[in-house]
């Protein structure tokens, strides 16, 4: 369990995290102008009269998001709400054309309810985190405010964009439930762990670093072994793994300072400051209230029936969660190796392509990938499973060469040693599949058994004084005789054959 010592007891933290991930689709969520905002494009060319909040101008459901919405919440094991609707949130904000932003408050309510997801917990073990839901809303434009101190400039490309906001929910009720976030950690895997499922369901791509993705931070403190949820803090619009969790340490650590000092920690919105990873306070926090919801009048009650969900369904990709059990049932792989090769689709994919159905290679394979690919970026491009065509380029090492890699050593005919040896000859730039280096660089392996054997009888007729000894029960020298036997083969021999051979002869 993740703890931080105070002067008067150990504490606890809480974490809540409401994450807001940029959904793909072809056009905006009620409007029809393009949803693609890349920075290439010129600032204020995908706005619609919708989009600008023009007088009488009405916002149609994009269908489409919807089915994204959908396809989320099946894929967070999340009931899907039969009768949602949509509300007004308002405020004033020079990036939001129409003074209210349309969203889908807890109680609207909204199209994804109650889901959870497992990710790894700080003991190792599988926890399950638990969603009180998922809400579509519409994004603002972006504001850049220019060197010059006087002026502001309003793109609303990416106005009324949808976003897909996932809240993780705290079971006030049932404070023995606690399938909630309670580390830095923990918080990075739930990130990471929605953002693989957004990818592999084509729903986001998810990405920090493109703001594709981002997380407002909900932090309390409580001792160790209490029950009870204490204020929390929010700080809003994380953009980096990184920072959460500094964000989250530095908050955490904040606030029992304030307890143990006597005082009381106040609902604050807060600002992180990239510099010193520090937060402080921005502003109190505003209530429901302040933001005046009401049902928006210019939408219908959206209603899904049985039949899109099991259409959806259909479509749905085998998830991470599956993945990895998959690895672990079908291929017997431990859980941190399972967990690491489903990082990323690509990663899993990649995998896959290389043990190919031969189950006795996923081990290997897995070891490898995990021990020197994640290593060597520069040798292995996830996404692409051919070798770089550029005469220049660091060797690209493949699903298929890391199979026959695996499979020589499988075959015994290299040994472990002479595998790392090929595997380093590939990243220094051979280019050859592992077989031919094998070949080409005399490594392969002895297991001519009638080599090996003339090898053993030379050993045995040069040291007759130790296999006398040995006979008579030193057989702790078996070790001296293996040694011999690999160094006349120059290393080639294939260990287990020459001890099996090596046993039968000197008991003989
Ligand atoms: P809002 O921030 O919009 O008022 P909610 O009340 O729905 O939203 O909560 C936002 C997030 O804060 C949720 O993930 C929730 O689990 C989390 N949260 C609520 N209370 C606490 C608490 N005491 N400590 C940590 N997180 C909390
Ligand atoms: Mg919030």
């Amino acid at each position: 369990m993740f703890t931080i010592k105070g002067k008067t007891c150990d504490w606890e933290v809480v974490i809540g995290l409401e994450t807001h991930i940029e959904v793909l689709s072809n056009s905006k969520i009620f409007s029809g102008a393009s949803a693609d905002y890349n920075p290439t494009i010129a600032p204020n060319t995908q706005v619609s009269m919708v989009d600008a909040a023009m007088p009488g101008m009405l916002p149609v459901l994009n269908e489409y998001c919807v089915d994204q919405a959908i396809k989320f919440g099946l894929g967070i094991n999340a009931d899907i709400t039969r009768h949602s609707r949509f509300a007004r949130k308002q405020y004033f904000y020079p990036d939001l054309p129409q003074g209210y932003q349309i969203t889908q408050p807890a109680d609207c309510p909204p199209v994804v309810g109650r889901g959870w997801i497992e990710i790894m917990g700080d003991d190792g073990n599988p926890k399950k985190i638990l969603i009180e839901r998922a809400h579509m809303e519409q994004d603002a434009g972006k504001l850049k405010h220019d060197a010059h101190p006087t002026k502001s400039f309003a793109d609303y490309n990416r106005a009324g964009v949808m976003l897909l906001e996932i809240v993780t929910w705290l079971d006030v009720k049932n404070p023995e439930n606690n399938s909630f976030i309670t580390s830095p950690d923990e918080a990075e895997r739930y990130l990471r762990e929605i953002r693989e499922i957004a990818r592999a369901l084509g729903v986001s791509k998810a990405n920090m670093e493109e703001g594709s993705m981002r997380a407002d931070v909900n932090v309390s403190v409580r001792p160790v072994g209490s029950n009870e949820f204490r204020t929390r803090t929010e700080t809003k619009n994380m953009v980096s793994f990184k920072f959460i969790k500094t964000a989250i340490e530095y908050e955490a650590k904040r606030q029992i300072d304030i307890y143990e000092n006597g005082g009381t920690v106040t609902q604050d919105t807060m600002r992180y400051n990239q510099g010193d990873g520090t937060t402080s306070v921005q502003r109190s926090k505003e209530d429901a209230l302040d933001y005046r919801y009401f049902p928006d009048p210019d939408l219908l009650e959206l209603v899904i029936d049985d039949e899109r969900i099991e259409r959806i369904r259909k479509t749905m990709p085998e998830l991470p969660a599956a993945t990895r059990a998959r690895y672990m049932g079908e291929l017997g792989l431990a859980e941190y190796d399972a967990a690491r090769l489903t990082e990323s689709t690509d990663i899993s994919k990649w995998f896959d392509a290389a043990v190919a159905g031969k189950k006795e290679r996923a081990k290997g394979v897995a070891n490898w990938m995990i021990s020197e690919l994640f290593a060597h970026p520069e040798n292995w491009d996830v996404k692409n499973e051919t070798q770089n065509a550029a005469p220049d380029a660091p060797r690209i090492i493949c699903p298929s060469d890391l199979a026959e890699l695996v499979d020589m050593v499988l075959e015994n005919a290299i040994n472990g040693k002479q595998a790392k040896e090929i595997f380093i000859k590939m990243l220094d730039g051979e280019t050859e599949p592992p077989r031919q280096i094998a070949k080409k660089f005399g490594m392969e392996q002895i297991t001519d058994t009638s080599a090996i054997a003339a090898a053993i009888d030379d050993v045995i007729a040069a040291n007759t004084p130790q296999v006398e000894q040995y006979r008579s029960g030193k057989v702790g020298l078996l070790g001296f005789f293996v040694g011999n036997v690999m160094r006349a083969t120059g290393g080639k021999a294939n260990p287990a054959v020459v001890n099996e051979l090596l046993k039968k002869k000197l008991e003989a």
